[in-house]
C-alpha cells in the first residue's frame, strides 16, 4: 500500500466560506435555530479534525418541518404544471453544475471519499439523475379503464385513474454517499409533486444544507423541501413515527430498517426502504481475466467498501482461483491511500473511528476463524479513520467476515470446482441479504441461467453494480421493499385515485 502525504491540500473558498458558517435547519425556506439550542460537530474522517457543526434538531424541529412540508402540499407547489416541476429539477442540475466545485469539497471533507469519485458523482451523477427525472413529471399518467360498474353499459360510465402526489414524505438516509442517497429522494419527490423533510446522517450533514440553498435558488416554494439535521434516536425516531408524514423513504442498515417498519405503524405510513447488502462476485473459469481482476476489487474496495452493493464475496473457480486473488491483492496492495482532496488518492479513509473498530473486528474474527490473510488487515499510522484494503482466501461460508455485512473494505474469497450452477447459486443466495450481485464468463448462456438463480433487485454480468438514473436499484430479501431510480423509482411517492362517472 503506498502511502501519501498525511496534510491535504485546503479547500477553495466558497467551501472554507460554508464550513465557517454557524448552521441551522431549513424549515419552511427559512434557516432557523434548532429549539433545543443544541449544535454538534462535524469530522473530517481525512484528518479527524473538526471541520464544521450542525444543529441537533430533535422532536419539536421535526414537528415544524412536517407542519411546513404539510402546508405547503396545498400551496403554490400544488399549482405548479408538470412542466413546471420539470424545469425546476432541470435547474436543479444547473445549479450543482454551477457550484461542483463547491459542492465537490464539501462532500469529500464530510465523506472521506476521494477526489476522482467526488468530481464523477458531482459532475455527471447527480445532474443527469435530475435531468433524467426532470422529463419525468410531464409523463405521469393514469389510465382509462373499461369498466362497467354497477350493471352500467359502455358509453353510461368512465372510470379513469389520477395519479396523485402521495403527500408529505419524511427521507432518512446513511452517510455512505450523501448527495447521491439526497438525489435519490429529492428527485422523484419533487417529479411527482410530494413535499419532503430529509434527516441526513449526523455524521455527514453539509452537503444536504447545501443543497437546501440551491433548492431555494431553483424555485422550489418555500416549506417544499426542508432539511433536518441531527441524530437518528431522536430526530429520524420522531420523523419516522410522525403522524403528519404519509411516507418514509429510508436508506440504511437493515437493524435500523426494521426499527422504521415498527414506527411506522401509529399512521400506517407507507415505507420503502434501502437496506444492507453482501453481494456475491461469481467469476467462471472462462472469464476474461484483465477484466475481472479490477472489476472485483473496484466491486469490493470502491467508497472503501462503504457501499451497500458491494461485492464482497467473491465466489472463484479452482482453475483461475489463485490468478484472481493474486490480480486484486495486487491492486489492494499499490493502492494510494490518502486525503479525498489529494488528487492522487485512489483510497480514502472510513467514515470514523467506531467504523474502523467495526472492521477491524470483523478482520480479527476472520483470523481466528482460520481465513488465510492475502493482504491488508491493518490501520496505517496517520491521521485519519484510514484502514488497508484486505483480502481473506479460503473463507467458508460460516466465517464471521462472510457472513455479517462489514461495510468496510474486506473482500472474502471462496472457490468452487464444478459446475453445479444450484449449488453456486445456492452459496451465493446463502444471506439474509439481496440486493445486487455480478457473474463473470465469456459464456453468455452460463451467464444467462446463473443470473436467473440470483435471488436480488439487481444482477450484472461482466462489471458489477450496474448504476444509471433509468436502472431499477433496490433489494430483496432483507435487502429491503420497493425500488428506486427509473420509472419504478416514481412509484413510492404516487397513490392511485380510481374515479367513476356515470350520466
Ligand atoms: P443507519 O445506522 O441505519 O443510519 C441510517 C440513517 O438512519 C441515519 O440518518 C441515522 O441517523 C438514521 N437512524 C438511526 N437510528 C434511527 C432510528 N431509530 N429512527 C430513525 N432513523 C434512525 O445506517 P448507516 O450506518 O448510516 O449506513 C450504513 C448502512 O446503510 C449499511 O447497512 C448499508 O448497506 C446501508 N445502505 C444501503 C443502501 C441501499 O441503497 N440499499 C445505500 C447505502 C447504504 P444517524 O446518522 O444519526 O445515526
Ligand atoms: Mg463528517
Amino acid at each position: 500500500m503506498s502511502r501519501m502525504n498525511v496534510v491535504p491540500p485546503s479547500p477553495g473558498p466558497a467551501a472554507q466560506n460554508f464550513l465557517s458558517r454557524a448552521h441551522g435547519l431549513f424549515i419552511n425556506g427559512q434557516w432557523v435555530a434548532p429549539r433545543s439550542g443544541k449544535h454538534f460537530d462535524v469530522f473530517d474522517p481525512g484528518t479527524g479534525q473538526k471541520i464544521a457543526t450542525a444543529a441537533a434538531g430533535e422532536a419539536a424541529d421535526i414537528d415544524a418541518a412536517v407542519a411546513a412540508a404539510r402546508t405547503a402540499l396545498t400551496g403554490p407547489w400544488a399549482k405548479f404544471t408538470a412542466a413546471e416541476r420539470g424545469k425546476l429539477l432541470w435547474k436543479l442540475a444547473d445549479l450543482v453544475e454551477q457550484h461542483a466545485q463547491e459542492l465537490i469539497e464539501l462532500e469529500i471533507l464530510d465523506n472521506g471519499q476521494p477526489l476522482a469519485i467526488a468530481q464523477y458523482v458531482v459532475r455527471h451523477v447527480v445532474p443527469d439523475f435530475f435531468r433524467y427525472y426532470a422529463g419525468w413529471p410531464t409523463k405521469i399518467e393514469g389510465a382509462t379503464i373499461p369498466a362497467a360498474p354497477q350493471g352500467r353499459r359502455p358509453g353510461d360510465v368512465l372510470s379513469f385513474t389520477l395519479r396523485e402526489p402521495i403527500g408529505v414524505v419524511g427521507a432518512i438516509i446513511p452517510w455512505n454517499a450523501p448527495l447521491p442517497m439526497l438525489m435519490v429522494k429529492l428527485a422523484p419527490a419533487l417529479a411527482t409533486g410530494c413535499t419532503l423533510v430529509l434527516k441526513p446522517a449526523e455524521l455527514t450533514p453539509l452537503t444536504a444544507l447545501r443543497m437546501a440553498q440551491l433548492c431555494t435558488e431553483a424555485g422550489v416554494p418555500e416549506g417544499v423541501v426542508n432539511v433536518v439535521t441531527g441524530f437518528g434516536e431522536t430526530a429520524g425516531a420522531a420523523l419516522a413515527a410522525h403522524p403528519g408524514v404519509d411516507k418514509i423513504a429510508f436508506t440504511g442498515s437493515t437493524e435500523v430498517g426494521r426499527l422504521i417498519v415498527k414506527a411506522a405503524t401509529g399512521n400506517l405510513k407507507k415505507v420503502s426502504l434501502e437496506l444492507g447488502g453482501k453481494s456475491p462476485v461469481i467469476v467462471f473459469a472462462d472469464a476474461a481475466l484483465e477484466q475481472v481482476i479490477p472489476g472485483a476489487a473496484r466491486a469490493c474496495f470502491f467508497l472503501q467498501g462503504q457501499n451497500c452493493m458491494a461485492g464482497t464475496r467473491l465466489y472463484v473457480h479452482e482453475k483461475v482461483h489463485d490468478r484472481v486473488v493474486e490480480g486484486v491483492a495486487q491492486i489492494a496492495r499499490t493502492m494510494q491511500l490518502g486525503h479525498g482532496l489529494d488528487p492522487a488518492s485512489q483510497f480514502g479513509p472510513l467514515i470514523s473511528a467506531e467504523q474502523r473498530e467495526r472492521v477491524r473486528g470483523f478482520v480479527e474474527a476472520g483470523k481466528r476463524e482460520g481465513g488465510e490473510l492475502v493482504c491488508g488487515g491493518g490501520a496505517p499510522t496517520r491521521p485519519g479513520y484510514f484502514f488497508e484494503p484486505t483480502v481473506f482466501a479460503r473463507m467458508r461460508a460460516d466465517m464471521t467476515p462472510v457472513k455479517g455485512e462489514i461495510f468496510g473494505p474486506v473482500l472474502c474469497v471462496q472457490s468452487f470446482d464444478d459446475s453445479d450452477l444450484d449449488r453456486i447459486a445456492a452459496e451465493a443466495n446463502n444471506t439474509i441479504y439481496g440486493l445486487s450481485g455480478s457473474v463473470w464468463t465469456r459464456d453468455i448462456g452460463l451467464a444467462m441461467q446463473m443470473v436467473r438463480r440470483i435471488d436480488s433487485g439487481q444482477v450484472s454480468v461482466n462489471m458489477h453494480a450496474a448504476l444509471d438514473p433509468a436502472i431499477p436499484f433496490g433489494g430483496n430479501k432483507q435487502s429491503g421493499w420497493g425500488r428506486e431510480f427509473g420509472k419504478e423509482g416514481l412509484e413510492p411517492y404516487l397513490k392511485t385515485k380510481a374515479i367513476s362517472v356515470a350520466w
